[in-house]
This record gives C-alpha cells, sequence and structure tokens, in this order.
C-alpha cells in the first residue's frame, strides 16, 4: 500500500465520509483513517452519527412510538388491541441491525469509489505527516497533500454526575438499556434528552428530566419552544427548568441526584440516570502543537467560512469545528472541502441549515427566530397556523402544534420557518427549499398546495402573515 494520497481524511463519521466520497468522485486519491473497530475487527464506519447517534436514537424512537399506538393511543380510531408486549432484545437487535446494515453501506461505498480504508488512531505532525497507531502497538505515517479532520465529538461530562456505564449513563449507554427503569432522570432537557427521555417514557418509564436554563429550549423560536414544552408536559414528561444538579450518589438500589432549583435544594431517586449535557469537540491527540492547527476559545478546531484550518492544506469538518452538531452539517461541509481542495469555489449557506427535535411530535426549525429578528432590529411579519384547523391532520388525529413563517415586512422575503406538529421535519424542508429560492411569503401564497396534506398548514401559514389564512379567523395585522 502506499503511503501517499492527495487526499487524508481523519474520521469517517457523517462529516468525514461524505467528504472522501466527493474527493474520490473527483478523482482524488483518497484514504480515511478510522480508530473504531467492530466485533469483527473491520474498521466500524459511520461514527457517531450511524453507530451511536442518529439512526439508533430514531429506530429506538419509532419503535417505542408504535409500541405507545398500540398500547393505548389507538382506542380513538376504534382500534382495540388486547395484550400488548414488550420486547426490548427484540427492540434493540432491530436497531443494531439497521446500523449494521447502514455502517456495512458506508464500506461498501467507500470500497466502490477506491478510497482506502486505514485502521488505527491518527495524529496530524508538521508537514501533513499523518502517524496511525494501531491497536497491536505498532505505528505508520502516511502523507497527503491535503488532510481533512473529521474526528466528531463526544458526551461532554459534568463533575457532580461521572458516568459509570451502568446507573448513570450518557446517550450512548441510554441506548441500549436491556429493560425500561422505572423511574428515569435525565440532566439536561436539550435534543438528546427529549428524545432519549421519550423513548423510554413511550416504553413506560417516569422520566424526569433536570434543566440547568430557567427557559425551555432557548434556541427555538419563543412561541414554539412554549407550545412544544406544553405538549411534552402533556405526554408526562417532567421537566425542571433552572434545575442545578450539585451531586449523584449511586448505590445497590438507584441513583440519588441533588439539585438545586431557586433556593430549594431536592433530591430525587432514579433507578437510572441519563446525563445530556451537550457534546465536546474530540481534539485530544488528534494533531501536535507543530501542525499549525488551532482552536478557538470554545476547544473547537478554528477554522474559516470554508473549513480551512490555520495550518496549509489541513481541513477540519463536522462536529470538531463551530456550528450546529448536526450531521448533515458536516456532511455538507465535507462535500464543501472536496470541491475546494478540487478548485472550485463551493460555499455552504450557514444561515438555512435545518433542525430538527425527532419526537412525537416532532419540533423543526430553519432560519431566524422571532426573537433574533427582533434583536437584530428587522421590521418583519409573522404567520402562523393551528395543525388543528388542517384537516389531514385531524383525519391523523396529530392535531397537537403549529407551523410559524416569519418574513422581511418590506421585501416579503421568507426569513425563517418554526413547526411543532406532524411531519414538522418534512414541511420545514419545504422552507429550506424556498429560502434558498429566495422566495416570499407570497410566492408560497401563489403555489398550490395538495387537500388534504400537512403541508396545507405552509400554505396557511403564509397567507396568515398578510392576515388572508382561510381556515382560520385572522387577527387584525399590525
Ligand atoms: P462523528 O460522527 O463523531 O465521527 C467521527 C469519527 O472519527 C468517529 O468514527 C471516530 O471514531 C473517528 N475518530 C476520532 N478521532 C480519531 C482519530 N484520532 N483517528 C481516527 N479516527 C478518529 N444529528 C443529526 O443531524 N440528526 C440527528 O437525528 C442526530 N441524532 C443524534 C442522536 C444522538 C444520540 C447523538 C449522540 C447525536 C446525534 N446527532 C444527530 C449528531 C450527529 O451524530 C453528529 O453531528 C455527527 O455524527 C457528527 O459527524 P462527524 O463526522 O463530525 O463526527
Ligand atoms: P444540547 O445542547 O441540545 O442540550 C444540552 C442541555 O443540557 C441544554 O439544555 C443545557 O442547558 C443543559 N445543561 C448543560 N449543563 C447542564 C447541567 N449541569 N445541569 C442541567 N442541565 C444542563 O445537547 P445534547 O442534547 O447533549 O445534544 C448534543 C448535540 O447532539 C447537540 O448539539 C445536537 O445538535 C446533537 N443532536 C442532534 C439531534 C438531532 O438533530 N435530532 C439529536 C441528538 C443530538
Amino acid at each position: 500500500m502506499s503511503d501517499s494520497f492527495e487526499v487524508i481524511v481523519i474520521g469517517s463519521g457523517p462529516a468525514g465520509y461524505v467528504c472522501a466520497i466527493r474527493c474520490a468522485q473527483l478523482g482524488l486519491k483518497t484514504a480515511v483513517i478510522e480508530q473504531n473497530v467492530g466485533s469483527n475487527d473491520q474498521p466500524q464506519l459511520g461514527g457517531t452519527c450511524l453507530n451511536v447517534g442518529c439512526i439508533p436514537s430514531k429506530a429506538l424512537l419509532d419503535s417505542s412510538h408504535r409500541y405507545a399506538e398500540a398500547a393505548g393511543h389507538l382506542s380513538d380510531h376504534g382500534i382495540g388491541i388486547s395484550d400488548v408486549t414488550l420486547d426490548i432484545a427484540s427492540m434493540m437487535a432491530r436497531k443494531e441491525k439497521i446500523v449494521s446494515q447502514l455502517t456495512g453501506g458506508v464500506s461498501g461505498l467507500l470500497k466502490a469509489n477506491g478510497i482506502t480504508v486505514i485502521t488505527g488512531t491518527a495524529t496530524l505532525n508538521a508537514g501533513r505527516q499523518v502517524a496511525v497507531a494501531s491497536a497491536d502497538g505498532s505505528s505508520q505515517t502516511y502523507t497527503a497533500d491535503h488532510v481533512v479532520l473529521a474526528a466528531g465529538s463526544e458526551p461532554a461530562a459534568i463533575p457532580p454526575a461521572p458516568v459509570n456505564g451502568d446507573r448513570v449513563v450518557d446517550s450512548t449507554g441510554a441506548l441500549c438499556f436491556e429493560a425500561v427503569p422505572q423511574r428515569l432522570g435525565v440532566i439536561g432537557a436539550g435534543v438528546i434528552g427529549l428524545e432519549l427521555g421519550s423513548v423510554w417514557a413511550r416504553l413506560g418509564a417516569e422520566v424526569v428530566m433536570l434543566e440547568a436554563m430557567d427557559q425551555f429550549l432557548p434556541n427555538m423560536d419563543e412561541q414554539i419552544a412554549a407550545e412544544s414544552g406544553k405538549i411534552f408536559a402533556k405526554q408526562g414528561l417532567d421537566i425542571r427548568l433552572g434545575a442545578r444538579v450539585t451531586g449523584v450518589s449511586v448505590s445497590d438500589d438507584g441513583v440519588d441526584v441533588t439539585y438545586s432549583q431557586g433556593d430549594a435544594s431536592e433530591t430525587e431517586r432514579f433507578d437510572r440516570l441519563i446525563v445530556a449535557v451537550g457534546r465536546s469537540p474530540r481534539t485530544t491527540g488528534l494533531f501536535s502543537a507543530d501542525s499549525g492547527v488551532t482552536v478557538d476559545e470554545r476547544g473547537f478546531i478554528f477554522v474559516n467560512d470554508y473549513c480551512a484550518t490555520e495550518a496549509p492544506g489541513v481541513w477540519a469538518v463536522g462536529d470538531i469545528v463551530r456550528g450546529p452538531m448536526l450531521a448533515h452539517k458536516g456532511s455538507e461541509e465535507g462535500v464543501m472541502v472536496a470541491e475546494r481542495i478540487h478548485g472550485k469555489s463551493a460555499q455552504l449557506n450557514y444561515d438555512v441549515i435545518p433542525s430538527i427535535i425527532y419526537t412525537h411530535p416532532e419540533v423543526a426549525a430553519v432560519g431566524k427566530t422571532e426573537q433574533e429578528l427582533k434583536a437584530e432590529g428587522v421590521d418583519y411579519k409573522a404567520g402562523t397556523f393551528p395543525f388543528a384547523a388542517i384537516g389531514r391532520a385531524l383525519a391523523s388525529g396529530e392535531t397537537e402544534g403549529m407551523v410559524k413563517i416569519l418574513s422581511d415586512a418590506d421585501s416579503d422575503q421568507i426569513l425563517g420557518a418554526h413547526v411543532v406538529g406532524p411531519s414538522a421535519a418534512d414541511l420545514v424542508q419545504q422552507i429550506v427549499i424556498a429560502i434558498e429560492m429566495a422566495a416570499s411569503t407570497e410566492d408560497l401564497q401563489l403555489m398550490v398546495f395538495g387537500h388534504p396534506t400537512m403541508s396545507e398548514a405552509v400554505h396557511e401559514a403564509a397567507l396568515a402573515v398578510d392576515g388572508r389564512a382561510i381556515h382560520m379567523v385572522n387577527r387584525p395585522k399590525r
């Protein structure tokens, strides 16, 4: 095997493997280095997303949703199911099968594109030399014209609640409980807390979420966050805001979590505790001091708008650099970098990256929130429309939530969309396309939306921006 490549990508998550495939498509001699090894002693590709992130969590969200439907929510439809049983081992086996199918798929894609996969832990040294340490203790050095750092992130830790892999787990542990905990504590009511808290609540756990911030989902549009909070409370998620965990004590019987809320100090006993307080970039040992790579004040690898680091020929993409920690953001950065390495002037519109919380209903957003527009002094218009007035939503029994569209008061250009409700992820994707095409709300108003669809809520919200929604009484516009 040659030890010199045009491009070496470190990390095979969605940022790294997509970058490598695009590099290979552009004719560049490419290698991917991955440290994660599977049970078959082969590199386990796909990173956090495929192995312990997006995919397994969505598999469990889907399974648990079906269980909750079968166990009770279908009675409104006149469907009664008796003797609904739960086989966690089968549910987990299904999840693992999906993971293997997808990680195997990535392996096949890399092979088909002629990409060399190297197993081991990589360190970037000066002069784009990459040292790879193997599990057997051996080491080999490779060089490349371009090196792309795509080493991803790992769960953040907090001192009062060390993860022990048993009673106290991070997101990875929470994806493989062997039984439903009776009482489940979750530290952090962010995306992971809500998604994995929902999984176990649907399967029967009593879930208490301890969130340090006083505000629920502070980065979301405030109106949508408030609406979502009400829906989750109705589902039985006990979300306690302004709760600062001060100590965790593990015993044979459970885990006691002490937290302060205002002036009060409380202690709750749980069977299991998930720590979901964010993720940190995985930079330890990734590059040497003389590699030329630097980090920003938050510990992320410092890059410019095009993901170039301060070291010539060294790039960084995905969770390891600034911006939202989302698989699709990393993948598109990977494509942009591959194109730039090939000499094209690709760029990424960081203002139009959708984000989704895959609860039921989903919560999804793109672009500016109403509070951001206010803070920026932008003169804007807002239109909301509730799913309760959408025929298809009623027919499906999915009437909670709303679509909200924000646009510029002068130009009418769409600036943001926020949805909590059925198919929120797919509805927001329509607005991603609209914003990328510089559409106005008038464009959406003039389009024909199929009936009966959830998408009609997008149409009506666009009409509501100008006080002309059809299927509700419009409030006078300012
Ligand atoms: P990673 O996926 O973390 O991959 C990095 C890879 O680099 C790993 O395989 C690692 O082993 C390897 N590596 C690290 N250091 C080295 C080294 N020195 N040498 C060799 N290899 C190395 N995002 C979404 O968009 N949608 C979702 O629904 C979603 N759900 C999630 C659910 C959970 C529970 C979690 C934890 C995350 C979720 N995410 C989701 C976030 C998403 O998983 C990440 O944003 C994404 O995986 C980041 O991709 P990446 O390629 O930057 O890094
Ligand atoms: P997050 O930032 O979404 O939420 C963490 C929460 O923990 C925040 O609300 C924060 O205020 C709270 N917190 C922090 N320290 C705390 C403490 N000491 N006590 C109590 N609360 C505390 O992070 P996450 O949920 O861990 O997810 C990590 C990353 O993974 C996110 O950036 C997210 O983008 C990504 N992710 C995405 C998806 C998705 O796209 N659907 C799903 C899962 C994870």
